[in-house]
């Protein structure tokens, strides 16, 4: 197995990651389930899944879990402003959210727990937190965690306690926050009108949790001993080995699931923690308060597929913003469609396979696995691979033995470019498109370079790309 190198960000910077055994136990932050995802909060969980792809295929076996919000305030808004259960508002984003994820050929998590079914364990974490007074009741009913008894407070962002603001000020509420508001941050909260008829009545009182609690409670449940049955039990808690979110998570999600988390049992909440950088629009984040998202549905419209926009994602490194085009869409869909192609070809060779070649063709392999290693280096290692098909190409050979090294590393990357009749049919060109590309095809091989170019650009005016490679010209829809 090769030593895997992956970004810290508690450490803030990449450090070598060892497991403790065969086993990795890995939380992922999910969707909060008040609408559908969209393709910025979809590249979130795209790094999560090139994560465990990687570790997977280094041996490892991963549990992964990744909560599903489906309590908070944005989803008990939504309950209220359509006057309807709160089950019943977030059940069809749940399965839109399966869905969507599936196209994106994201693995299931090993579990996929709803927050509302953890209330139990989310009172009893509290209710120890209240016992060893790092939290308090307010008058009325609401727990808040206190964060000046948390020495380390802020570590993962560098977000000092001391900044805590006094008095009214002093607490925080909403689920959602920022850094200038560093504060109390509530673990219950008493109903209000606002709740509606989301509500539990529990030892706490009636009320519900807050958001950041939700996870601490899932991730104990599903990755420790922490709980017997609904009883919570500190000293059984084990450190996680990864936690993973977008880089909006750090402050206050996931410095507030520490400080919990860690006041309550002695021990480091998870060994790392990993954010993926934000998707834009514009040099803009893509957020649905911004207007400025779009759904897998909208990929869809302007004729690319959720493995297109997968591939896109892939050429990126999850820790550099990427700034998402209608353009890069298509460039990302038309590589991914000839490389499936290509592979096809190749899957169907029976040509020998120069030395020369053969050399690469292990050189290429390690490269990617290099890569990959190398906090996840995806980018790089797509990079190896298309230059080794294009090494290929202009040998003009087919070989089985290079469809294997695709196949090699289809269960990490997750292209699908195994679909050959799905990657033949979209690369299938209308008719008159076809005429034309093979008469320009007659007159480069005439060396008529003047009517090559008069029919490059009638090919261009009809929307599509020219590309002249070794093995023949490659027309595709722009
Ligand atoms: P939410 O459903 O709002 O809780 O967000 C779900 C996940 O999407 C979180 O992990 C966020 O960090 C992530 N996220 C939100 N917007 C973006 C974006 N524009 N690019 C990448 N990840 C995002
Ligand atoms: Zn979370």
């Amino acid at each position: 197995m090769d030593e895997i190198i992956l970004y810290n960000s508690l450490g803030h910077e990449k450090q070598q990651f060892v497991s403790r055994g065969r086993e990795v136990r890995m939380y992922s932050c999910g969707p909060t389930v008040y609408g559908r995802a969209h393709i910025g909060n979809l590249r979130s969980y795209v790094f999560a899944d090139v994560l465990r792809r990687v570790l997977q295929y280094n041996g490892l076996v991963v549990r992964q879990v990744m909560n599903l919000t489906d309590v908070d305030d944005k989803t008990i808004r939504l309950a209220k402003t359509e006057n309807k259960p709160l089950s019943v508002v977030t059940e069809p984003f749940i399965d839109q959210f399966k869905t969507d994820t599936a196209a994106l050929h994201i693995e299931s998590p090993t579990v996929l727990p709803r927050a509302t079914d953890y209330i139990p364990q989310m009172v009893a974490l509290i209710k120890e937190l209240l016992r060893r007074k790092v939290a308090y009741q307010t008058e009325d009913g609401s727990s808040y965690f206190s964060i000046q008894r948390f020495a380390h407070y802020g570590r993962l962002t560098g977000t000092a306690a001391r900044q805590l603001q006094t008095g009214a000020s002093g607490r925080v509420s909403a689920d959602e926050y920022d850094k200038e508001q560093v504060a109390d941050f509530a673990l219950w909260k008493a109903w209000t009108p606002e709740d509606g008829a989301v509500f539990w009545q529990t030892s706490l009182g009636k009320g519900r949790p807050g958001w950041h609690i939700e996870c601490s409670a899932m991730a104990m449940a599903e990755l420790s001993e922490a709980f017997v049955g609904q009883q919570f039990e500190p000293a059984h808690f084990q450190t996680l080995d990864i936690h993973t979110g977008g880089v909006d998570n750090a402050f206050p999600h996931h410095e507030d699931e520490i400080a919990q988390s860690e006041a309550v049992t002695g021990k480091p909440f998870s060994r790392f923690f990993m954010h993926g950088e934000h998707l834009l629009v514009d040099g803009q984040k893509m957020a649905k308060s911004l207007g400025n998202v779009y759904t897998l549905d909208d990929l869809a419209k302007h004729g690319a597929e959720a493995l297109d926009f997968r591939f896109l994602l892939l050429q990126a490194h999850y820790r550099q913003k990427l700034n998402f085009t209608w353009m890069a869409l298509a460039a990302a869909r038309e590589a991914r469609l000839s490389l499936a192609e290509f592979v096809s070809r190749q899957r169907q060779g029976t040509d020998d396979l120069p030395e020369a070649l053969a050399y690469r063709l292990t050189e290429t392999r390690r490269e990617v696995e290099a890569a990959l290693v190398d906090d996840l280096g995806t980018p790089m290692a797509l990079a190896a691979l298309l230059l080794f098909k294009r090494e290929v190409n202009r040998t003009h050979l087919a070989n089985q033995a290079v469809a294997n090294l695709f196949d090699l590393f289809e269960p990490v990357f997750a292209l699908g470019w195994q679909t050959l009749p799905e990657a033949q049919a979209a690369l299938e060109l209308p008719a008159e498109i076809a005429v034309l590309k093979s008469e320009r095809d007659a007159v480069r091989a005439a060396k008529d370079w003047a009517k090559a170019d008069a029919l490059r650009l009638q090919l261009e005016q009809a929307g599509y790309s020219v590309r002249d490679e070794a093995a023949g010209s490659v027309v595709r829809p722009v």
